[in-house]
């Protein structure tokens, strides 16, 4: 972590806790949000829970993220929301371009963009998701791949003027207990600063570039201790308030340093 920089660690809650249970989990975040006045928390519940787990927030430092949204604002388009219903919502920020919604839904980088575009329209902070799969890292295509990926949206997010962040998340590591180790991850990171800081120093200084893939308690502070890893997008371990709030409190920890 750079001090400059205020560490996010976000919880992807993605097909759990839509009803009352997450209301309590939600709950519980504030208590973590507390407890780590350092650290920016933000969670995504489903759509199901998003108003009331924004109520259950407002007032605190919690921020509600959507896992996803639609590219158009209204219209006829069966089972989606739009960016400006999220923020009827009580959602502040949006993660985008998930590998589970590359791999399962085909979203490419074009929809990719075009969401990022909706997102900034309705001014919801993006979170945009970024990696490679086992076969590209064994290829040696890892940089190439997330190069790709990050040109995508590169121009929209220095457009942004707010708190944008980029989450890289090595497809193999989602969900697998099998993390990056934080050199692999720090090279990434540092290579995607590199990119950004050739289209504007000051944007890629600010871009806060979050580590996922399996952060759990136990190897948190290892990865977020790398120079570029400015916090963390956590699936499995963010429906737990002890893990979540472990990893929280390692990025708080990290910060007092
Ligand atoms: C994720 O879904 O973004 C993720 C990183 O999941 P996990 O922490 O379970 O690997």
């Amino acid at each position: 972590m750079n001090p400059a920089r205020k560490p996010l660690i976000a919880g992807n809650w993605k097909m759990f806790h839509g009803g009352p249970s997450g209301v309590t989990l939600a709950g519980e975040n504030v208590k973590i949000a507390v407890a780590c006045p350092g650290v920016e928390i933000v969670i995504a519940p489903p759509y199901t829970a998003l108003a009331a787990c924004a109520a259950e927030c407002h007032g605190t430092a919690v921020g509600i993220a959507a896992q996803n949204v639609h590219a158009k604002d209204k219209g006829a388009y069966t089972g989606e929301i739009s960016a400006s219903m999220l923020v009827e919502s009580g959602c502040t920020w949006v993660i985008l371009g998930h590998s589970e919604r590359r791999a399962q839904f085909r979203e490419s980088d074009e929809m990719v963009a075009e969401k990022l575009e909706a997102a900034m329209h309705a001014r919801l902070w993006p979170i945009v998701c970024v990696g490679e799969t086992l076969e590209q890292r064994e290829a040696g295509e890892t940089l190439r791949v997330i190069r790709l990926q990050v040109d995508a949206v590169a121009p929209l997010l220095l457009q942004f003027g707010g708190p944008v962040a980029i989450a890289y998340e090595p497809v193999w590591a989602i969900g697998t207990g099998k993390n990056a180790s934080p050199r692999d991850a720090e090279e990434v990171h540092a290579a995607i600063r590199g990119w950004l800081a050739a289209i504007d120093s000051g944007f890629a200084a600010r871009m806060r570039i979050l580590y996922g893939g399996s952060v759990k308690p136990d190897n948190a502070m290892s990865l977020l201790a790398c120079p570029n890893v400015d916090g963390a997008l956590v699936g499995g371990a963010s429906l737990d308030a002890a893990s979540f709030g472990a990893i929280a409190r390692a990025a708080q920890d990290l910060t007092a340093r």
